[in-house]
């Protein structure tokens, strides 16, 4: 099932909720809805669910528009942040209750099936109070999926487990999308399950699309300042630079010599991910000077903040076995072609 937001927009009392959104959805893709709180995200996926009516725009499921259809008519499975099981059922007759109301055929067989690829088959005799919060969430999952949906529909499903359970039942769940090839869109505000389960990601900020792409594109091009700056952590460093001539720009006060042609522009934002800078003595020609202010030492990594004005400290990520101690001068020297460009008025970014 392929499906298109086209021209969508949801309008509350003071707040456009989502702005005039387009956004095509391959037939089996995990697309990611990523953004931070407020930006759009759920009053999206609900309208996707049948849960909010669009105040203009259409939705599409294949080639049909799905806008008047209810929830259950539209044949989507949802999962929450705040799923809840029926406390006096069994496992098992949790996870049969969407096929038993629908009064299917095999019922049994599709449970233990489901309950099988989900790793819950000693489980099925027990009541959710009985399960910790990890099992819970996957007997949810299997609810959802055991009528075989043609759209799953997922909003932070994963965010009430602990780091460890929430890396397990990543990988499940992509696997399973993958096994199933079902249509899913997936809303988060974390970054690193984005980037980990989408095949590509939606960034939404204030209602809009700031950029639709696959994870590493998003990474390495992003299309503006502020996907540049969202996706990465630590995150990108960036400055605003005035160039000279095409050899030298001016950071923070001071010219920093560049080896190849700089864009041809004379004001200009530049951007660096921490983990393309390296550190090198001060005075090391093309490299900007700055001082070290504080190592973070996060055990196969740290992370060094350089300051290189008083109000700008830019982020430098390395294996943890840099010689630098705090309050040292330093120079942070990067490859001209892992240099990002935006213009400081659009801030959209500039090729070169
Ligand atoms: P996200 O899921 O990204 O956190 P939401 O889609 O929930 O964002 O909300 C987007 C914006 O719409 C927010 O400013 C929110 O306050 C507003 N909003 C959401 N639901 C309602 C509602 N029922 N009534 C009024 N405003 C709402």
């Amino acid at each position: 099932m392929k499906i298109r937001l086209q021209d969508l927009t949801k309008q509350y009392r003071h707040t456009t909720a989502v702005n005039n959104l387009n956004l095509d959805i391959n037939s089996g893709e995990f697309l990611v809805v990523l953004g931070s709180s407020g930006s759009g995200k759920s009053t999206t996926l609900n309208m996707l669910a049948g849960l909010e009516s669009p105040t203009s725009g259409y939705l599409f499921f294949d080639e049909h528009i799905v806008n008047h259809l209810s929830p259950g008519e539209r044949d989507v499975a949802l999962v929450f942040q705040n799923y809840a099981l029926y406390p006096h059922m069994k496992v098992c007759d949790n996870i049969a209750f969407p096929l038993r109301i629908r009064k299917e055929n095999n019922i049994d067989k599709k449970v233990f099936e489901m309950a099988d690829m989900l790793g819950l088959n000693s489980m099925m005799r027990k009541y959710p109070k009985e399960l910790s919060g990890g099992e819970r969430q996957r007997v949810a999952l299997a609810r959802a999926l055991v009528r075989n949906p043609q759209v799953f529909l997922m909003d932070e499903p994963l965010s009430n487990l602990d780091a460890r359970l929430r890396l397990s039942a990543r990988m499940e769940l992509k696997k399973l999308q993958r096994d199933r090839n079902i249509t899913t869109v997936y809303v988060t505000h974390d970054q690193t399950e984005a980037l980990t389960l989408g095949d590509r990601i939606a960034i939404m900020d204030k209602g809009t699309i700031q950029q639709i792409g696959a994870p590493n594109e998003i990474y390495q091009k992003p299309q503006n300042i502020f996907v540049a700056g969202f996706i990465g952590t630590p995150p990108m460093n960036m400055a605003q630079i005035k160039i000279y001539d095409l050899h030298a720009f001016n950071i923070g006060g001071v010219t920093v010599e560049f080896p190849v042609l700089l864009p041809n522009k004379k004001d200009l934002i530049l951007g660096i991910r921490p983990e393309k800078l390296t550190i090198v003595p001060p005075n090391t020609p093309f490299a900007i000077p700055g001082k070290i202010e504080h190592i973070e030492y996060l055990g196969s990594e740290s992370v060094c903040h350089v300051e290189i004005t008083k109000n700008m400290t830019w982020y430098v990520k390395g294996n943890g076995g840099e010689e630098t101690k705090t309050g040292e001068q330093v120079g942070l020297q990067f490859s001209p072609e892992d240099a990002h460009w935006f213009d400081p008025v659009t801030g959209e970014r500039i090729a070169f």
